[in-house]
């Protein structure tokens, strides 16, 4: 194609049910016109706004806790920095090289199923009575109570992740809720919904 046909098609032909055609063209462009698949899923995941919503919850539930309690990052509205004193090359690329390690290690001993959507997390016997007793062995979404004989086909109870696990969901209790199976189906994995608006003080 010749670069004005180009610029007609991209002008006056190109029909768009989405951005990403003009998207992965200009990505195309600043790669010398060429790139390879990975590179093109990168530059759309990028742009897509639900996505970066969903880390942006994520980043606030997990990382952040608890890099702030102990002290590596603060926040300042959208801002976050890290408390170091400004850093010189030397520093930074250390640092650069111990999180590289710490990844490296942290895949090597859990595989590559870190991104299986599929991958559940153990849950100890403890944390699932914990997660029960504060919701007063009620389904936080719908209420339905485990051994209510009407709704039997919902129950056990299921305890979830609010974020998944397979995104770095932590398993403690301030990422778990207690879901009915008809909820948690709903639900899916893809989802991290908080559904913990139901009053679960006690009765
Ligand atoms: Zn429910």
């Amino acid at each position: 194609m010749k670069h004005e046909e180009l610029i007609d098609f991209i002008k006056d032909k190109m029909s768009m049910a989405h951005i990403y055609q003009p998207l992965l063209i200009k990505e195309l462009v600043k790669c010398d016109g060429a790139a390879t698949v990975r590179q093109l899923a990168i530059s759309m995941l990028v742009m897509d706004e639900s996505r970066i919503q969903e880390y942006k919850k994520i980043f606030k539930r997990w990382p952040e806790q608890t890099l702030k309690k102990h002290g590596v990052l603060e926040r300042n509205k959208e801002l976050v920095s890290l408390t170091t004193e400004p850093m010189t090359l030397e520093q930074k690329s250390e640092i650069l090289q111990v999180c590289e390690q710490k990844i490296h290690e942290y895949v090597r001993k859990r595989g590559e199923g870190i991104w299986d959507p599929f991958e559940s997390s153990p849950l100890t016997k403890n944390q699932r009575y914990e997660v029960l007793k504060r919701a007063n062995k009620r389904c936080e979404l719908c209420g339905v109570k485990e051994g209510d004989k009407a709704y039997e086909e919902r129950l056990p109870l299921h305890v979830d992740h609010i974020i998944p696990y397979s995104k770095g969901g932590a398993t403690d209790l301030a990422n778990l809720q207690a879901l009915c199976r008809k909820c948690n189906q709903g639900k899916g994995n893809r989802d991290d919904t908080d559904f913990r608006i139901v009053d679960t003080s006690p009765e």
